[in-house]
């Protein structure tokens, strides 16, 4: 009897752990949202950025599939294949600001520990994510900017590359055509019922973001960013900052925001989620869309991807497209564009 008791407290345990092991891990990301329409984008142009997303899902999905791969790295690693890929704003192909320089964004969060790291308005750091992380674990800081941050990641050993390197044609043209528009309409800038906003705001957007939860139930968020066409010196936006454009606390969610920063930052977005979802016992599904809401209602614009611990995933957005992915644990693939 004893012996039966025992065997099957033994069998419980053994369950449990099996169960454990194979929790789901899921993955999602985003490559920025705007007035992505499917006029705008030929064929090949459209399948060059899911491919995009396809192999950042990929990288992290590599992670999240070994035994002890940890969302955090998964993150780290699909966000630096966004930024490596100069078809989405962030690293390589990262936007010019008002005086023709690439001034990029970036933060991490560690779900588990509520560890965070970000960096701002650097111009040479090829992996801002990288730089991001290392903040996080390497000094007693959360957040480093400008000079001081290059300075930081060099000592870490990051790569650092003349600022060059992040100049793409499209993006140059990109501020050329914000620059005229600008020109026009100076006391617009901000003004989202403004007819001008609506023509300029499609070109604007653009960040990369991933969020995940791995075996062990642990979730994490990183973005990364160029931020927006044509903003003024030492702008920053909404992604380097912990709990606007980037949380994750195992309690409730992991997010990374898309979209018009400045808004964002004003709603505390990323964090309202889980605020809603902590306080207000919402779903995510509820909780990411309410404040998509709260956003249009302030006037701007975006979206925002979000994940828990039972890999639930939430994507809303109300602008015209996001390019967005979710990987599962069975290796499924789905990548979007449009509404
Ligand atoms: N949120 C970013 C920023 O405001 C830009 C974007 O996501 O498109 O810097």
């Amino acid at each position: 009897m004893i012996k039966k008791s025992l065997f099957l407290i033994f069998m419980c345990f053994a369950l449990q752990f099996v169960v454990a092991q194979q929790r789901n891990y899921v993955m999602a990301i985003h490559g920025g949202a705007g007035t992505i329409l499917k006029k705008n984008l030929t064929d090949s142009m459209e399948a060059a950025y899911k491919d995009g997303l396809k192999q950042a899902l990929l990288a992290g999905y590599r992670i999240l599939q070994e035994e002890g791969g940890t969302s955090l790295d998964a993150v780290e690693a699909a966000v630096k294949v966004l930024e490596d890929n100069p078809l989405f704003n962030a690293g390589k192909g990262a936007v010019f600001t008002s005086e023709g320089k690439n001034e990029l964004d970036a933060a991490i969060m560690d779900g588990k520990t509520l560890s965070a790291g970000a960096v701002a308005g650097v111009t040479n750091i090829k992996s801002p994510i990288q730089a991001a992380r290392a903040v996080m674990q390497h000094s007693p800081h959360v957040m480093m900017v400008g000079a001081g941050a290059e300075q930081f990641a060099k000592e870490q050993g990051l790569e650092i590359v003349d600022p060059s390197y992040f100049y793409t044609k499209e993006r140059w043209d990109g501020l050329q055509k914000a620059r005229e528009l600008d020109s026009l309409a100076t006391q617009l800038d901000h003004d989202a019922q403004s007819g001008i906003h609506e023509v300029y705001k499609d070109y604007k957007y653009g960040t990369v973001g991933a969020v995940a939860v791995d075996r062990a139930g642990n979730l994490a968020a990183a973005t990364s960013t160029g931020g927006m066409t044509n903003k003024r010196y030492g702008r920053v936006g909404d992604a380097p900052i912990t709990g606007a454009g980037n949380y994750a606390d195992n309690a409730t969610v992991a997010v990374s925001c898309t979209g018009w920063g400045e808004f964002f930052i004003r709603s505390v977005a990323a964090y309202d989620v889980a605020a809603r979802v902590q306080y207000g016992g919402l779903s995510i599904a509820d909780a990411a869309a309410a404040v998509i809401k709260k956003i249009g209602d302030m006037g701007g614009d975006g979206g925002l991807i979000a994940i828990n611990k039972q890999g639930e995933v939430a994507m809303p957005f109300n602008t015209a497209g996001m390019y967005r992915g979710v990987i599962k644990a069975d290796g499924t693939i789905e990548v979007e564009i449009y509404k």
